[in-house]
């Protein structure tokens, strides 16, 4: 294998049947001060966090990803992790809802904001509550799996929503729900109609790869085509075990995305990023996202600005492929949707003419053609699929 990747640390004293089944590292999470003290030693200000910090939000991490911060080379994956006593301090922008979801939230766990795409919460539990989640308002508030009765209305909303195209599976993590919830819930969007995809964010990949069993892939599979978003921020992140459970998942069809958020402190480097990108991409895994940290409550601390994400952007333009370099992207606080951010190599313009300075200094000039020579092509054929997604309406 071209790249080394490095197992996580088991405990001596925990058997390997255990250490290897989903629910074990579930029901062993690591949720108190004392439970923490066991794996870590605990600096002061992660103390306060533990003594002062609990109502801002859920503290809980797999034995596993302990693991992994314990054998990480640095202390990025801790920090993920770990609360710190700078949640509690005053931010610059804090942010209960920063994307603005409960005024698109038109049915119960439905977040609605593009017109053919919807987000669909089935569980507000993770399985580790990272300190920069965008979701606080609703994550590990009530720990438990959607209610029957939310549940229905939730896809009848969906049914009658004829625009819909896609439904994105998310939370809290969709994968910590059991086998027959997450079947019951891939076949009840599969046999609506107007459903093209299915995508499931979760980051159990990363915090509890033992989660990818043979029968997940199974039901993951008959319910095609479902994408599976993954959520790797580090390249110590990706160990023997998460390689295993990628594997898995691209060589049974099912295509895998990467969404990343950049971190200060933790991964805002270049060097990280294309060791994790390159690798994600030898994996069979596509850099999608990488996203300027949302200003959600208690995150200052972990946000970077947008002057220093462009700034790794444009070092790593040119150098990474194009297949390793995700999409630097801003999601507009307040629900103003996701922008990109790219570089700007156009230096200036005359009528037609365009001149660019390439990543390398390269100077050349882009010439269009006149507007009178411009001819669309016939598209008959398609007109009425782009104008039925086009007027899909929201409400
Ligand atoms: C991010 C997001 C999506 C998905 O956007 P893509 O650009 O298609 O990945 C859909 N709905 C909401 C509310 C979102 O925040
Ligand atoms: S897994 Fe996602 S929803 Fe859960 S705490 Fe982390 S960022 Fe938030």
């Amino acid at each position: 294998m071209k790249f080394h990747f490095l197992s996580s640390f088991k405990p001596e004293n925990i058997d390997a049947a255990d250490w290897n089944n989903w629910t074990w590292q579930l029901r062993h999470s690591l949720k108190t001060q004392d439970d923490f003290s066991q794996h870590f030693e605990l600096t002061k200000d992660e103390l306060l966090a533990f003594q002062q910090g609990k109502e801002l939000f859920n503290v809980r991490t797999t034995p596993y990803y302990a693991g992994v911060a314990n054998n990480s080379k640095s202390d990025s994956i801790r920090k993920i992790l770990m609360p710190h006593r700078y949640e509690m301090a005053e931010g610059h922008q804090q942010m209960l809802d920063p994307l603005g979801e409960k005024k698109n939230n038109p049915a119960p766990r439905i977040i609605h904001r593009y017109s053919d795409r919807a987000l669909f919460l089935i569980t507000d539990i993770c399985s580790v509550y990272c300190r920069f989640c965008t979701r606080k308002h609703f994550t590990g508030q009530e720990q438990a799996f959607i209610r029957n009765e939310e549940y229905e209305m939730a896809i009848s909303y969906i049914r009658k929503h004829t625009g819909l195209r896609e439904v994105i599976l998310s939370g809290g993590d969709p994968l910590t729900v059991s086998d027959g919830q997450l079947d019951r819930v891939l076949s009840d969007l599969r046999r609506i109609d107007h459903i093209e995809i299915i995508r499931i964010g979760s980051r159990m990949p990363v915090v509890c790869p033992m989660r990818v069993t043979d029968d997940l892939v199974k039901i993951i599979k008959k319910n095609k085509p479902v994408y599976l978003m993954s959520h790797f921020n580090h390249p110590d992140e990706l160990t023997s075990e998460a390689v295993e459970a990628l594997e898995r998942l691209v060589d049974n069809g099912i295509p895998v995305m990467n969404q990343m958020v950049l971190l200060n402190g933790i991964n805002n480097h270049p060097a990280l990023i294309q060791a994790l990108n390159r690798r994600l991409v030898y994996l069979r895994v596509k850099p999608y996202y990488m996203f300027q940290c949302d200003p959600s409550m208690g995150t200052d601390h972990l946000r970077t600005s947008i002057e220093d994400s462009l700034e790794i952007q444009k070092e790593l333009w040119g150098h990474l492929s194009g297949l390793a370099m995700p999409n630097l992207s801003v999601d507009i606080p307040n629900g103003g949707g996701k922008t990109y951010l790219v570089p700007n190599f156009q230096v200036s313009q005359d009528g037609r003419v365009r001149n660019y300075v390439g990543w390398d200094g390269v100077e050349a000039q882009y010439i269009s053609p006149p507007e009178n020579q411009i001819r669309k092509p016939d598209a008959s054929a398609y007109e009425c699929e782009w104008n039925d997604l086009k007027n899909s309406k929201k409400i």
